[in-house]
């Protein structure tokens, strides 16, 4: 009889005998599981054409059900007031917002009051906001631009709102489609281009394509309410840095999706 050693060799051989090696069947090749080769060999691809559009819908359907309520979370009573808010929200929380427009707002009322402010003083006012010089400028130059060009009231077009100084298309999409009803474009902020790109809405990084792929996708009427259920999923449910896919009612269609339907 062969003895073999601890290792599995033949007893007596250094290394095992050559020719046994040799003779060995090779075993088979396997992908290693769990590595990011193998979960992205379980990745949908990208939904083309009526696919997509189909798919669109059962994501619109889904998010609506889950957010019935879902509208901006910016406190506001006017046009105005919606156009500052929105500028002070820039890299700040829409709750620290809501803490600082009431001040702001029983200071200086409308554009007349803002156009003519001291720059210190209304910086005091939004400190807490972050970038409270720039937001300062912009807030005290749109309200200049308003009182020189629509007698202190804030128009209701995306050309007129975009060549305000601080005001660009995000901006003027929410004051559009918060203020008056006017469905011109879909807001893209960070979480509607993130949660966007997780969904496989889109691919794109670029806020203004992101913004071209949606409005592709989503009829006009919705575009408005679409922003804000992607920016309420994507503060509540797919968060930044962790998605929490199991509690998501899109886990089974998402293609980022880090839960698989037949374990759930
Ligand atoms: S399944 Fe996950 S990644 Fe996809 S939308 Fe839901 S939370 Fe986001």
């Amino acid at each position: 009889m062969v003895k073999v050693s601890a290792k599995g060799r033949p007893a007596g051989t250094r290394s095992g005998t050559r020719k046994a090696a040799v003779t060995r069947k090779a075993p088979a090749v396997r992908p290693p599981r769990n590595t990011s080769k193998a979960k992205s060999s379980r990745r949908r691809r990208p939904l083309k054409g009526a696919a997509l559009a189909t798919y669109a819908g059962v994501v619109w359907d889904r998010l609506h059900a889950l957010y019935p309520d879902a509208h901006c979370e910016l406190d506001f009573r006017s046009p105005w007031q919606l156009l500052v808010a929105t500028i002070l929200s820039a890299q700040c929380t829409d709750k620290r917002v809501n803490m600082v427009t009431p001040v702001l707002f029983a200071r200086y009322p409308g554009p007349p009051q803002l156009a003519i402010a001291l720059p210190e003083d209304v910086e005091e006012i939004i400190k807490s906001t972050g970038f409270f010089r720039a937001k300062t400028k912009a807030l005290i130059g749109v309200a200049n631009a308003l009182v020189d060009r629509h007698d202190g009231q804030v128009p209701s077009t995306m050309e007129s709102l975009v060549v305000l100084p601080g005001v660009g298309r995000k901006t003027a999409n929410v004051v559009l489609g918060n203020a008056f009803d006017i469905n011109d474009g879909v807001v893209v902020d960070t979480h509607v281009g993130r949660v966007g790109v997780r969904l496989g809405l889109t691919s794109e990084v670029d806020p203004v394509k992101v913004e071209r792929d949606l409005m592709a996708l989503f009829p006009r009427e919705q575009w408005t309410l679409l922003s804000h259920l992607l920016i309420w999923h994507g503060r509540r449910i797919c968060i930044a840095r962790k998605p929490r896919c199991g509690d998501c009612p899109l886990f089974d269609v998402c293609p980022s999706s880090l839960v698989r339907a037949k374990t759930r």
